[in-house]
């Protein structure tokens, strides 16, 4: 199957070489593009998960489209830059739960959780209620154990608390299950067992988290007939758990190149090119099971963009700029491929003047077409910019903030001044309908005069001038009434929430935080990664205020902070 794409993507790069000379920009024939976004949008291409099998042909064929365009390796004398990231949790073959003789089955009696290692123990069952301390409510399930009542058991511990799971309890502060864990965990715990007999409680979703860190000792969800074996249990039986579940480290990669003109100033070009896969995480498609995501929009069209406007600055002799290019993976996963980038970068961040980001161009309207430009707030020199470049064919939208949910926050963060643009979303945005057939080539062509414009625009004898964004904060999710007014770093692995970006004026700035701090405690409760971070988040009200413990160059800091 492999050589089959290989095969396929040679075939139409000898058609491409024929093609090399045309220019889209100036015949106006979209030709190329077309044939970009065919190629990268048909279902040999398996979607282009970053991680996964149509990661390899994907980036094969952008890599060959540079070098028939003659566009030079951009990374130490390479186009490849490759990262490892985590890319969830997947049960394994091997997952069991056993009473004596008596044997449960997974799924209809069990499940692992995602806060589970992948590990087997044994032991008697310990009944712990819903294993909560709370001093300032007098109340300890673990008040009546000795050391060797608790030594090497398996505990067993209700999913609520004494009056229920819901903002007004007065246990919240411990009945999380983080809380629960660390707990059990203290008390020397081999194993644990949630039940969950409180009606008004949802069980909790038998689907594997990600972004979960797990603890050391297995855990498992116990429902139905199992759970009533289990709770009934007075510690006469040894029980046998096995956890399995695979964490999967992947590798992804970005495919960097650079038309170096020994000119004073760089910009930098990106566009994701991976997609969703079969449907992974991020499809809104429902109940059809796994089905091809093409993503001719996202971000086809905004790769194919980024080659012919390659092509054309190479062609054009305008040497006012070194231009980088980057097609970049992982973005539907959390801005990956770019966050790596900016921290490994082919040409320092500080020396960039600006950053462009195409992702999804190729759905510009007939009528009415509007182009959307997010970021105009990042340059001091970008409004007059944007409003200056002739844009005949279409009407412009703009906004201010470099933080949006694309590669170029990575960039915004790295204090880069950066535009996004954007045809438009659409009913069929991260659907398997997103296909080659409704792209509007015309319009990319004609967004791509935008660009040409513009870049000739520009001083390049001096870089633009840096400005912070107010922002809108597109990461507070709306549950939570507070935030600490950072943005976190998603592609982090270890243990906390680091921050990738401190909004000004708000708690974690006010609190003397900065980039580059792990955030491992909010007041009592401990953040281990994005889920644990945002459940703690949960347990504060606006004019709240507790401490934050985070790290910082490897000291441990403790800072007062005020929502
Ligand atoms: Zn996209």
């Amino acid at each position: 199957m492999r050589t089959g794409i290989l095969l396929l993507i040679i075939l139409l790069l000898s058609d491409l070489q024929l093609s090399a000379q045309e220019n889209v920009f100036e015949s106006g024939i979209s030709k190329s593009l077309s044939k970009h976004v065919r190629l990268l949008a048909s279902d040999q291409m398996m979607g282009r998960e970053a991680g996964g099998p149509g990661e390899l042909p994907a980036s094969r064929y952008i890599e060959e489209v540079f070098k028939v365009y003659k566009i030079a390796p951009g990374i130490n004398g390479t186009y490849v830059q490759k990262f490892k990231f985590n890319d969830g949790a997947q049960l394994g073959d091997y997952n069991m739960l056993t009473a004596d003789t008596l044997k449960f089955k997974l799924f209809d009696d069990f499940n692992p959780m995602s806060e589970s290692a992948a590990l087997l123990t044994k032991g008697k069952l310990l009944q712990v209620g819903f294993g909560i301390i709370s001093a300032e409510n007098d109340y300890d399930d673990y008040k009546d154990f000795t050391y060797d009542d608790l030594d090497r058991k398996i505990f067993v511990i209700e999913l609520s608390s004494p009056d229920g799971i819901h903002p007004h309890s007065k246990y919240s502060a411990v009945s999380g299950l983080t809380s629960k864990i660390e707990q059990a965990v203290r008390k020397g715990a081999v194993g644990i067992i949630f039940v969950n007999s409180d009606e008004n409680l949802d069980d909790p979703d038998a689907k594997l988290q990600r972004d979960i860190r797990p603890y050391d000792i297995p855990i498992i969800f116990a429902k139905g007939n199992a759970a009533k074996i289990i709770k009934a249990d007075k510690g006469d039986r040894v029980f046998t758990m096995r956890v399995d579940i695979n964490r999967e480290e992947k590798t992804g990669t970005n495919i960097i190149a650079v038309i170096d003109n020994k000119a004073d100033n760089s910009i930098l070009i990106g566009a994701h090119y991976d997609h969703l896969g079969f449907g992974s995480e991020g499809s809104l498609e429902r109940g059809k099971g796994k089905v091809v995501h093409n993503g001719a929009d996202d971000n086809a069209s905004g790769v194919a963009l980024m080659l012919e406007l390659a092509k054309y600055l190479k062609a054009s002799g305008s040497k006012s700029y070194n231009y980088y290019f980057v097609a970049f993976t992982g973005e539907e996963k959390g801005l990956l491929g770019s966050n790596y980038y900016v921290k490994n970068p082919a040409i320092a961040n500080d020396a960039l003047s600006f950053m462009l980001n195409f992702d999804m161009v190729g759905r510009l309207q007939r009528t009415d077409p509007v182009l959307i430009i997010n970021g105009v707030g990042t340059a001091k020199e970008f409004e007059s910019l944007v409003n200056n470049t002739s844009q005949d064919n279409f009407r412009i939208t703009t906004t201010e903030s470099g933080i949006g949910p694309s590669d170029h926050t990575s960039f915004y963060l790295e204090n880069v001044p950066v535009l996004h643009f954007f045809s438009g979303t659409h009913e069929d945005y991260h659907k398997s309908t997103d296909d080659f057939e409704k792209i509007n080539f015309k319009g990319i062509v004609d967004i791509g005069h935008y660009m040409i414009d513009l870049i000739n625009r520009t001083d390049a004898s001096k870089k633009l001038e840096f400005v912070k964004t107010k922002d809108e904060n597109i990461f507070k999710a709306p549950k939570f009434t507070v935030t600490l007014g950072v943005v976190p770093d998603y592609a982090f692995s270890e243990e906390g929430m680091r921050i990738d970006g401190v909004t000004e004026g708000k708690s974690a700035s006010a609190a003397g935080m900065i980039k580059g701090d792990v955030v491992i405690k909010l007041g009592n409760y401990s953040v281990r990664d994005m889920t644990t971070y945002m459940e703690a988040l949960s347990k504060f009200k606006k004019g709240d205020s507790t401490t934050v413990t985070f790290k910082r160059e490897g000291k441990t800091k403790t800072s007062k902070i005020q929502f």
